[in-house]
């Protein structure tokens, strides 16, 4: 048995996900004749109080499309130092969209409205780069799966107002913000232009993300994703497990927060570790007393077929999912427990 807590990407379908695609009904989705995306996009579009969503392959080609969307070359769009987009999509940015990125450093991956309006250069000083857009990942994935406090979220749309800024949320795993926190996903809507959302992290599809805003917006969407090269065909096998996941895997994504704080717990409470940080949802950052024994500690745990990842600096990550069962997670706790680290 190999218990893998690297990512909640890891996660296979399930037996009634699987059901759920083999039985799907199909078309073409770049004639935007597949009857199973439509339904996609129409629920997740309704979810979030919005008119349109659009079926993307992967979260990065969702966030790239929204960056494209809000902003012209030579643009700057303000993030966190942690973002998603500035670490993890390969430079996309400036690739795609030739704009550059104001990073904040916030506070577990999250900043203030405060910090936003220092950052906005002013329209008229044609020396520096135009700011065009807010951009925010709840939850924030190197910010240790931390969820936004929505009063900040919501004067951060007032400095966007008072400022022709867009505002997109990378909601890759909103799903998890959405059962530890009261805020609804139309509250979400309500602030927010675009939100792209995955469905291959903590709902376990195998592929899928899907980008929600209204018409306006969303009018170029569907261009800038052939461009990208992310128009499919009879996809809908890979909406069915969407579908399949919002009505059934939504609802058990607090066992993956409960199991997650337990491992927190048990990490704070052992010698050779030094800080962990606060866990709300599924993910857990934590550093080691002796940074120099992360790839021993790594090691040790690997050679018990345990898998977590490095996020370099010191800092360990472990996620919680789908396919962490409750038999992993008493064996998993047992070996931390037993670890000898010298
Ligand atoms: C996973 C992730 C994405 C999208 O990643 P893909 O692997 O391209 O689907 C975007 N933002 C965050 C915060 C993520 O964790």
């Amino acid at each position: 048995m190999i218990i893998d807590l690297r990512s909640d990407t890891v996660t296979k379908p399930t037996q009634g996900m699987l059901e759920a695609m083999m039985s799907a009904k199909v078309g073409d989705d770049v004639y935007k004749e597949d009857p199973t995306v439509n339904k996609l996009e129409e629920r997740l579009a309704d979810m979030f109080g919005k008119s349109k969503a659009l079926f993307f392959p992967t979260g990065t080609m969702a966030n790239q499309t929204a960056l494209k969307l809000h902003t012209n070359p030579g643009d700057q769009v303000i993030c966190d130092s942690n973002a998603h987009i500035y670490h993890y999509e390969g430079g996309g940015a400036s690739f795609n969209s030739g704009i550059s990125c104001k990073l904040l450093e916030g506070t577990r991956g999250m900043f203030t409205a405060a910090q936003v309006i220092e950052a906005i250069n002013p329209p008229d000083f044609y020396h520096s780069p135009l700011t065009a857009l807010v951009e925010v990942e709840n939850t924030a994935n190197r910010g240790g799966g931390s969820c936004w406090d929505f009063e900040e979220l919501k004067k951060i749309r007032t400095v966007c107002n008072d400022h022709e800024l867009g505002y997109h949320l990378d909601g890759a795993r909103i799903w998890n913000a959405l059962v530890a926190k009261p805020e609804t996903a139309r509250d979400y809507g309500q602030i927010f232009d675009t939100i792209s959302v995955c469905l291959s992290k903590g709902l376990g599809c195998p592929v899928g993300s899907v980008l929600i805003g209204d018409e306006g917006i969303m009018q170029n969407a569907l261009r800038i994703r052939k461009i990208l090269g992310g128009g499919m065909r009879q996809v809908g096998y890979m909406a069915a497990a969407g579908l399949y996941a919002l009505d059934h895997h939504m609802e058990r994504l607090p066992e993956d927060h409960r199991k997650a704080k337990e491992i927190g717990q048990l990490l704070s409470g052992l010698e050779f570790i030094n800080k962990v940080e606060p866990v709300e949802t599924n993910i857990i950052i934590f550093e080691l007393v002796d940074k120099k024994n992360d790839t021993k500690f790594l090691k040790l745990l690997s050679d018990k077929n345990i898998r977590l990842s490095s996020m370099g600096s010191g800092k360990l990550r472990i996620v919680t999912h789908l396919d962490y069962t409750d038999d992993m997670h008493d064996l998993f706790l047992n070996e931390l427990q037993a670890l000898k680290l010298k």
